[in-house]
């Protein structure tokens, strides 16, 4: 019954937290009344409410705040947290053998790690008119990510400059776009350029290391919280919580699948993306089946047709699905014509 409780005061609190939304059972987003979240930015919100196992527990992506939902409560009204004390710990019980609240163990309100600095001017440091500024605003990439993706004149050069392994093949001198992979340590450990003229490449992923994996996120990743995982890095900018696997292998990482929702590329025609999409059902991972009808290749195409990340996320979570009914829905959108 706890977790109705919990459940129940949520819903109680939330008159106190702004743009307050449930994005699915069990998960609820709005702006944090810890940090106050972005300043600049008033649509940003980055708490999250979500249930592990029979509690529900508060993380804010933006200061890093983590409590159980009882200490949330009792930090912004307690006298609410009175009640919710009572409901949830009171009842049923007989005597002195009263249930102490959960000790929240989130081991110590874990600050990111600066991300290692990159030798290269970001987009947010380019001239306004700037030709890869100007891609870079024409795709609408969020502008936080102003000053975590950089421009490259010479993309082959730079790449040659932070790896280890030997890229004087990598064709030609060219301008890119540069979005650098961090661990979670904040080690810079792969990169995508993406081409920015005319070219037949238009992603490069290039690694540190041999062993690195091409997967982009890690550095602002929370594994405790359910994670989307998506194809391409520019994708995961719009999502909360998001990775992206650029070529890269899952098994390389440790993650818990239960907690993960893969997003392929609306591309029922692409023999490629089918195969990994029915693989991944095979194996367990719960997927999102896009709905038949709608013309759009990824998240960022959804963004530019002017679709808002909260609708967005709406209809992820009302196509996400595993087993056999994934296996189904698959089947029947890859015979769309
Ligand atoms: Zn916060």
């Amino acid at each position: 019954m706890s977790l109705y409780t919990d459940q129940k005061y949520v819903g109680l609190i939330s008159p106190r937290l702004d743009l307050f939304k449930q994005v699915r059972p069990n998960l609820w987003n709005s702006r944090c009344p810890i940090c106050g979240d972005s300043h600049k930015n008033k649509s940003k919100k980055r708490m999250y409410i979500y249930a592990k196992k029979q509690d529900l527990f508060v993380k804010c992506h933006n200061c890093g705040y983590g409590a159980s939902l009882g200490n949330f409560i009792k930090q912004l009204d307690p006298h609410l947290h009175g009640q919710y004390v009572m409901e949830r710990y009171g009842q049923g019980q007989t005597g002195r053998g009263k249930t102490k609240e959960p000790e929240f163990h989130f081991e110590k309100p874990k600050f990111k790690p600066r991300p290692q600095k990159i030798e290269l001017p970001s987009i947010g440091e380019l001239d306004e008119e700037h030709f890869a500024r100007k891609y870079f605003e024409s795709r609408k990439l969020p502008e936080s990510f102003k000053d975590k993706v950089y421009f490259a004149a010479d993309f082959k050069k730079w790449a040659e400059d932070i790896s280890n392994i030997d890229y004087s093949n990598l064709g030609k001198e060219e301008p890119r776009m540069v979005i650098p992979f961090f661990d979670t340590e904040g080690k810079l450990i792969a990169a995508q350029g993406r081409a920015l003229g005319r070219n037949e490449l238009r992603y490069i992923t290039i690694k540190v290391d041999e062993d690195s994996p091409k997967i982009y996120g890690l550095d602002r990743w929370t594994p405790e919280t359910t994670t989307y995982i998506v194809e391409g890095p520019i994708d995961s900018m719009f999502l909360p919580n998001c990775l992206a696997v650029a070529g890269g292998d899952l098994q390389s990482i440790k993650i818990d699948k239960k907690q993960c929702v893969l997003i392929f590329d609306n591309e029922p025609r692409n023999e490629h993306t089918v195969k990994k999409l029915m693989k991944s059902i095979d194996d367990g991972w719960a997927v999102v089946i896009w709905s038949k009808g709608k013309k759009f290749k990824d998240i960022n195409d959804l963004i530019m047709s002017g679709l808002s990340t909260d609708e967005i996320l709406e209809m992820i979570n009302k196509t996400t699905m595993k087993g056999l009914e994934a296996d189904w829905a698959a089947r029947e959108w890859r015979n769309v014509q």
